[in-house]
């Protein structure tokens, strides 16, 4: 090593600080800041991120960079910042955020530079001008001439596979044709895109209505890093409004797109949608992509052969060069939050991306969060608002049917009990209609209850928390109530104390016993039962759409995952099996979920000439959440959850950190929390506006076998909880037994 080694920082996708490691002189012109390198870690090899130059220290002992794969850095300068933000504010290691950056083919050591799909192509090589030639080549080669002519017919050239494996050609024929110059055999790098497949919908093209184009005026006079937040309500054509905007900056300005949706949204409709306007120019981003489909994409737009991206939350960090707009649709999904290490959330990570980039963002949802909606009232953000369905379409008319118990309550585990739990008279007889019209049904079943609960039959109480304003959990052996955010219990009783009325305990139903209740009352109905289960496949999802487009199905029934950008014109009637589920989550943000989800599933209902009707069926009927969605208000809603978000304040009023221990035994996960907790409260002395509440268990006390607890942070000042972030990441001493571990989400996105 000579003074002269060029030194570069490395930063590892490990729990450690980035290394310094020489350059080899060899490597030199191939490392720059944001390439990917080889280095050593310990006795193993780590694809590592050159982040900056370093300087010797003296008495360092130094290691090389093994090697450099790409001849252009990885991530740009751009892509860079905003991975540093998210290392910092989120409390992550900066080479996990770079790893989780980049596509899985593009981080793994041993094999650093992915391979790319080749298929062979046959050509015709030799012309066979005149009759007489022709005849005398395959005199006695029938065969050879067919699959000649045929390539011809083809217009010169077709892939050996169809050839070969779906118009049978023999490997002998195709070798006798090239052996003597006739046809040519090379092979050419194909890209792996699934949904090239696909034959693409025509989107049937509309004009703008003039408050569609107010609003994409207002977009196009953004000026770069504005956020805007586009509220419309469902049905009032975001979409083309996202369409006009992105022609706008990605033909006429010649620059780069991102469109987020969340995962469950990105269905074969909305791809379509992008494609029939961009066509090859779009990158799909799918979860359910190969390694290597996910690697050409990638390779796509960062070559600039396509220059726009739909995808789900990863896709923020797509690698365009000059991004001039990103669109996070549904702003208000839980799923654009990452559930492990680095847990960004992707709306804020496109807030930051489009600020180092001179991009606008665009927020759009009918529900916006409470978050955003507070940051547009501030100013902070701009407001867009479409208030009505295009071409006067008008919202559903949704109607309550309260399931309280009048009276006796059937006996426990009887059919009628069962389908006093899932399916109201009124609920059987609306759909029992639509099958006869032959018109389709959507049926929401809410997320499998994570938490059980005690409900009053007669009144639809719910004890919560006097600390917390949160639902008690019902845990059994013994049986009792326990708030899982400040560990007050409290003792189930015989009665209701409200009314005095019986308790049910709620353990949330699954789809498939509410598919058995359908069949049951509905032997003639054609049901198609969509969810986690069903789901798994590559195209299961689109599938199970299709065929609500044909006909074939009378009865969609269906998680979350229903409830999202589906657009079906013959769905007259949406039903919501069991709406308490949702708003007694023992979470602070169970009630704008809820109405959030009560609010986008009313809108799958009457989106064509026939109209359509919504049945909630519920216990709380005076619930804001459900009121407040019965009649599509979502200002009156919002008032009203701000309020309740003041005291005890919880986000938009200020901020959370939510520090969860997990450990194997439930003793060590204990003490590591009380010790932990003790040490944060000499820490935050010194810090002005910090709330701790807990540590306490985890509403989901165990998951895969570990015990978890966790301690919640609040604060109004954003430097507080980036401080306390760091010091459980980094400082925090966790002992090595009983596989005992720290996690820090921040702005968690729910408490279970
Ligand atoms: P949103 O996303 O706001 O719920 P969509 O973008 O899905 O609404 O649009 C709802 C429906 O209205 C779609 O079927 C779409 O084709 C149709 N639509 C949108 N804009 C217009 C327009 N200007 N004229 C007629 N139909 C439109
Ligand atoms: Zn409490």
């Amino acid at each position: 090593m000579t003074p002269n080694t060029m030194l570069v920082s490395v930063a590892l996708p490990l729990p450690l600080a980035p290394l310094t490691y020489a350059v080899p002189d060899e490597l030199v012109d191939r490392v720059a800041v944001g390439s990917r390198v080889v280095v050593p870690v310990g006795t193993r090899r780590t694809m590592g991120f050159v982040i900056g130059p370093a300087e010797a220290k003296a008495g360092m002992k130094l290691r090389s960079v093994l090697s450099a794969p790409d001849d252009a850095p990885a991530i740009d300068a751009a892509l860079l910042k905003t991975c540093n933000w998210i290392a910092d504010y989120y409390a992550a290691p900066l080479g996990v955020v770079l790893r989780s950056a980049l596509p899985s083919a593009l981080t793994g050591a041993a094999k650093p530079s992915p391979a790319a799909k080749t298929e062979r192509h046959v050509e015709v090589k030799k012309q066979l001008e005149s009759l007489v030639e022709r005849e005398a080549a395959f005199k006695r080669a029938p065969k050879q001439r067919e699959l000649y002519e045929l390539v011809e017919s083809l217009g010169g050239s077709a892939s050996v596979d169809l050839l070969l494996e779906r118009l049978n050609f023999t490997p002998a024929v195709l070798k006798a044709l090239s052996d003597r110059g006739l046809l040519a055999i090379r092979r050419d790098v194909v890209q792996r895109d699934p949904f090239a497949l696909r034959a693409g919908v025509a989107d049937p093209r509309h004009s703008a209505t003039p408050e569609q184009l107010a609003a994409i005026t207002s977009l196009k006079a953004a000026a770069a890093g504005d956020v805007v937040l586009l509220h419309g309500v469902t049905g009032s054509g975001k979409t083309l409004v996202y369409l006009e905007w992105l022609k706008h900056v990605v033909r006429d300005q010649k620059r780069g797109a991102i469109v987020l949706v969340p995962e469950i949204a990105l269905t074969p409709q909305t791809v379509d949608r992008f494609r029939a306007v961009f066509g090859d120019q779009v990158a799909v981003l799918h979860s359910t992509l190969s390694d290597g489909e996910r690697f050409d994409a990638w390779t796509a737009l960062r070559r600039g052969d396509k220059r726009i991206v739909v995808g789900a939350r990863s896709a923020v960090f797509a690698p365009i060069s000059d991004v001039g707009a990103i669109v996070v649709d549904e702003e208000h999904e839980s799923s654009y939050k990452q559930n492990e290490t680095p847990r960004y959330h992707a709306r804020e990570v496109a807030i930051v991306r489009a600020r180092e980039q001179g991009a606008v963002v665009v927020l759009g949802s009918a529900t916006p969060s409470l978050e955003s909606w507070v940051n547009a009232q501030s100013g902070k953000y701009r407001l867009v608002s479409l208030p009505d369905r295009v071409g006067g379409g008008r919202l559903p008319k949704v109607h309550v049917v309260d399931m309280r118990v009048k009276g006796k309550p059937p006996a426990k585990g009887s059919r009628e009990a069962l389908a006093r739990i899932a399916l109201s008279e009124q609920l059987e007889d609306a759909l029992r209609a639509r099958v006869q019209k032959k018109e389709q049904s959507i049926l929401l079943l809410n997320r499998r209850g994570y938490a059980s609960f005690v409900q009053c039959q007669q009144c639809g109480d719910v004890e919560a928390c006097p600390n917390c304003s949160i639902s008690l959990t019902l845990h059994r052996a013994p049986e009792r109530l326990v708030c899982h955010y400040c560990r007050h219990t409290a003792e189930l009783r015989d009665k209701c104390a409200q009314c005095g009325g019986e308790l049910l305990r709620q353990r949330g139903l699954g789809t498939q016993q509410v598919e058995k209740i359908l069949a049951e009352a509905l032997p003639s109905a054609r049901i198609a039962r969509m969810d986690l289960d069903t789901t798994s496949g590559k195209w299961a999802h689109a599938n199970i759409l299709d065929k609500v487009a044909s006909g074939e199905t009378d009865i969609l029934l269906g998680t979350q995952m229903i409830a999202k950008g589906l657009d079906f014109a013959n769905v007259t009637l949406v039903g919501v099996v069991d709406a308490d589920v949702g708003i007694n989550l023992p979470d602070f943000r169970a009630s704008e979920r809820c109405f959030q989800l009560l609010s986008q599933v009313a809108g799958r209902a009457g989106r064509g000439p026939k109209g359509g009707e919504v049945i909630i069926q519920t216990r709380v009927p005076g619930h804001h959440a459900v009121k407040c969605a019965v009649t599509h208000d979502y200002h009156a809603f919002v008032k009203q959850e701000l309020e309740g978000r003041k005291e005890p304040p919880y986000p938009p009023a200020l901020r959370l950190l939510n520090v969860i221990f997990s450990g194997t035994r439930e003793e060590d996960v204990v003490k590591f929390a009380m010790g932990a907790a003790d040490k944060l409260d000499a820490h935050v002395a010194e810090l002005e506006d910090v709330i701790v509440v807990g540590p306490a268990p985890c509403p989901v006390e165990r998951i895969r076998n570990r015990w978890r607890w966790h301690l919640l942070v609040k604060s109004a000042k954003p430097a507080s909880l980036t401080r306390i972030g760091r010091y459980f990441a980094e400082r925090l001493k966790v002992p090595s037994r009983g596989g005992l571990r720290v996690v820090v989400d921040r702005d968690p996105s729910a408490l279970l």
